[in-house]
C-alpha cells in the first residue's frame, strides 16, 4: 500500500493492505531469530537499504497493547472492525508491529486505513533497523511460546494470507503466494481524523468571528458615511 491508500470491498468492508510501500524480506517464516509466521521487513530503494522507513494502518486498527519495558519494544492493535483478508475470509485482525524507536500511539488510539502507523527501527532484540509484523486472525488473545523463549499471537496466520500487496513495489517477497486484490472501491468520503478535528473546529470559529468583525467594521463605516 502507500500513503494515505484506502480501499474498501464493495460491502465497504475494508480490504487488509501490505504496510510498506515496499516489500523486503530480510527473514521470512520460520526464521532462526525469533520467529515461527511473523516476518521482518526493511525498508528498501533502488539505492539500497533505507532506515526509518515508514509503514501505513493496513485496515482502521485501534491500539490495545504496548510494551517497552525489559527490552521488549512492540505495540499491538486490532481491527476496528471485521476486514477482507488475503484468504478470501472476512474476520477481525490483530497486528503485532515491533522495534520502531518513536512510537506514535498509545493503547486507545484509533489510525485509520492508510495514516502513518510507525518507522522500521531498532528498538528492543534487533540485529539492524527492520520492522517486524506478526497478524493473528480474531480480535487480541494474547501471547503463546513459540518455546525458544520468544513468543508469537495466539491465532497467528501466514502474512501471505492477511495482506494484499497492492500498490507495493515488490523487491524481496521470498517466494511467498503473496495476492492482490482485482477491484474495490475507494470510501466515498474519508472520514475526518480525530485529533486534528479541535484545530479545525477552531479555525472556522476564528475565520466566522475574523468574517463577522469585518462585516462588523463595514457596517460601521457605512452607518459614518
Ligand atoms: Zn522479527
Amino acid at each position: 500500500m502507500i500513503a494515505y491508500q484506502r480501499l474498501v470491498n464493495n460491502d465497504n468492508i475494508e480490504v487488509l493492505l501490505f504496510p510498506l510501500d515496499v516489500m523486503y524480506i530480510t527473514q521470512g517464516e520460520n526464521g532462526s531469530i525469533s520467529h515461527s509466521l511473523a516476518m521482518d521487513f526493511v525498508g528498501y530503494s533502488s539505492n539500497g537499504q533505507i532506515s526509518t522507513y515508514p509503514f501505513y494502518a493496513p485496515c482502521t486498527l485501534v491500539c490495545v497493547d504496548k510494551n517497552y519495558n525489559n527490552g521488549q519494544a512492540y505495540i499491538v492493535y486490532e481491527s476496528k472492525n471485521k476486514v477482507l483478508l488475503a484468504n478470501g475470509d472476512i474476520d477481525y485482525i490483530t497486528i503485532v508491529v515491533m522495534h520502531d524507536n518513536s512510537p506514535i500511539y498509545n493503547i486507545g488510539d484509533v489510525v485509520l486505513q492508510g495514516e502513518l502507523l510507525g518507522h522500521t527501527g531498532t528498538a528492543g532484540y534487533v540485529t539492524g533497523d527492520h520492522t517486524h509484523f506478526n497478524v493473528a486472525k480474531g480480535k487480541y488473545q494474547g501471547w503463546q511460546s513459540l518455546g525458544n523463549g520468544f513468543s508469537e499471537l495466539v491465532n497467528s496466520i501466514h502474512l501471505y494470507d492477511a495482506f494484499y500487496i497492492n500498490d507495493t513495489v515488490i523487491y524481496n517477497d521470498n517466494g511467498y503466494a503473496w495476492k492482490k486484490y482485482d477491484g474495490g472501491v475507494l470510501p466515498p468520503t474519508p472520514p475526518p481524523v480525530y485529533k486534528k478535528e479541535a484545530k479545525k473546529f477552531k479555525w472556522v470559529v476564528y475565520t466566522r468571528l475574523y468574517k463577522s468583525r469585518k462585516i462588523a467594521y463595514f457596517n460601521n463605516k457605512l452607518k459614518r458615511k
